[in-house]
């Protein structure tokens, strides 16, 4: 809370989250506004700080969904640099995931760890090929094309660029004279080398010569600094694996554990089951030092008994996500803000931090979720279509989208989503999500920072420098709420205009 002492806070308005979320009748994010507080400090000097779990704190709370369409490793790997976490999704086979885990712990900031090779005897047409794929054609020859074997060479479009025989073999044109660095060097040396070398790729190579990384000099400026980025104690990303109640989830948690996962959720979609209870209790009897993350659950009650099964953090949200048709379908679930307000009011208690999971879709929602008690948000929608989410870019009249779909759309359950669903062993599949597309945001890595600018304005207006004080304050019933009729809704939102260009979250 601000030193400073709070001109008329003996004038108490609006009403507190209690009597906010009395009413018996479930809130969204949009059903309510929180009332200005008193502002004597800048938004550069909120700290973000938060926690994920009883033993991870992160300095972000942002984190992505364990989900096909938006969690992979190049979406956890920027979300952990920017200081939030992703949880890499589990609708693949163990050794995926655990690939995915891997190459999370793996990153070094500037190097390439699983760089695209191409043996000798691949061609010229198959080099054109990889450039139109990916974009970049300096690429390592192994002995093999894999990083099983020696690296032999190293090709460029300098070496194809006049080669009218794209059937040449690669062994032909590649230059073998190569200028490497050994296993070990820190970025800073191997910049140096490339900055005195002149050259446009240094491979890093180990002590049998086989490569293990690889260093553009294209990315020499882009290599940016990630003073808030998520790490373990030895320093590696952190990162989160998904895991399902299924018996094969305990070969998957024995597998996470022992190459390091910092978290495990257990995703389902309804988490209060004698499953999931005993999963809770097995980890933490038999992986101590992993934190479990259980949910999603939506009332009290739910929450109570995960909590007591040893459950680090809960996940929250029955329904509220962008994609989803649960509440249609099944007639269960919960409005999301009241949902969030109650299981963080009971797991406060018990030092348990909530996750509000879903239906977020702009910063004031990130705001209200922190604001009734959240320590982090977690979305789908929000970085789904971003550079960093599987899946590739495509035009629909003019406009670039990615994929975007639930983890209970038919076709995501087709390729084994449906774990979260207890519907393993059903022939007749009912949806609960469906399956779409969303506009291209460009990079997480710009996205976030947009994201945490209107996050600390916001925390300015409210009156608060930190998440702490915020949750302080809404306990002792000093964060003050409003609900807002549809009328008052319709006036929050731009009208009356013939027409107007929505702001975009498009930062470049
Ligand atoms: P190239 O000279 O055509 O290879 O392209 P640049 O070096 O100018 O740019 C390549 C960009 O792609 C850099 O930002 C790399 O970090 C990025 N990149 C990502 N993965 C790979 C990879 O496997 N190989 C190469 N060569 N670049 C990669
Ligand atoms: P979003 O951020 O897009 O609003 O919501 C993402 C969240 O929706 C996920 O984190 C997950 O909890 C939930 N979710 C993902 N897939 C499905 C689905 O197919 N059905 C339902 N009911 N919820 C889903």
């Amino acid at each position: 809370m601000s030193n400073h002492p709070q001109p008329g806070t003996e004038l108490l308005d609006g009403v507190s989250g209690e009597e906010l979320f009395s009413v018996n009748m479930g809130l969204t994010y949009r059903d309510f506004l929180v009332l200005p507080g008193f502002i004597d400090f800048n938004p550069s000097d909120v700290e973000l700080d938060t926690k994920l779990s009883k033993n991870i704190s992160l300095k972000r709370p942002l984190m992505s969904s364990p989900m096909d369409t938006v969690t992979e490793s190049e979406m956890a790997i920027a979300q952990a640099l920017m200081g939030g976490i992703g949880i890499i999704h589990y609708n693949n086979t163990i050794e995926e995931q655990l690939e995915q885990v891997r190459k999370v712990k793996r990153f070094e900031n500037g190097f390439i760890k699983d760089p695209v090779l191409l043996s000798p005897e691949h061609t010229v047409a198959d080099l054109d090929d990889v450039k139109e794929r990916h974009g970049f054609s300096g690429i390592p020859i192994t002995e093999d094309g894999t990083a099983n074997t020696k690296l032999v060479g190293i090709v460029t479009n300098r070496d194809v660029d006049f080669e009218q025989d794209r059937s040449t073999k690669l062994g032909k044109v590649m230059t073998k004279e190569l200028i490497t660095a050994n296993q070990g060097i820190s970025l800073k040396e191997a910049n140096d080398i490339l900055r005195t070398s002149k050259k446009g790729k240094l491979p890093i190579v180990d002590k049998q010569g086989k490569l293990v990384a690889l260093i553009c000099r294209s990315d020499l400026k882009k290599n940016k600094e990630f003073p808030h980025a998520s790490k373990d104690d030895t320093k590696r990303l952190r990162v989160g694996a998904a895991i399902s109640t299924l018996p094969e989830s305990l070969e998957r948690v024995s597998l996470l554990s022992q190459i390091g996962v910092d978290v495990i959720i257990i995703d389902s979609a309804q988490g209060n089951s004698s499953y999931q209870i005993e999963m809770i209790q097995f980890i933490k009897k038999t992986y101590p030092a992993i934190d479990v993350i259980a949910g999603n659950v939506v009332t009290q009650g739910q929450a109570a008994n995960l909590i007591a099964a040893g459950a680090d953090g809960l996940r929250i949200g029955m329904g509220p996500g962008s994609i989803c048709i649960t509440q249609d379908t099944m007639a269960v679930g919960r409005a999301q803000a009241t949902a969030v307000y109650k299981t963080a009011h009971y797991a406060s208690k018990h030092g348990v931090p909530v996750i509000a999971d879903g239906g977020i879709s702009n910063i004031g929602d990130i705001a209200n979720a922190l604001a009734i008690g959240a320590s982090m948000c977690m979305m789908g929608s929000m970085f789904a279509g971003t550079k960093e989410a599987p899946g590739e870019y495509f035009y629909e009249n003019g406009i670039r989208l990615k994929r975007y779909r639930g983890m209970a759309s038919l076709e995501a359950m087709n390729k084994g989503g449906d774990k979260r669903y207890f519907s393993e062993s059903q022939k007749i599949k009912v949806a609960q999500g469906v399956s779409g597309y969303v506009v291209d945001k460009g990079s997480v890595l710009n996205l976030i920072p947009y994201l945490v600018q209107g996050l600390k304005q916001s925390f300015q207006d409210m009156g608060f420098r930190n998440v702490t004080d915020l949750h302080t304050a809404l306990r002792a019933g000093r964060v003050r709420f409003e609900r807002r009729t549809e009328s008052a809704q319709a006036q929050g939102s731009v009208h009356g205009l013939y027409s107007y260009t929505k702001p975009s979250m498009r930062v470049e």
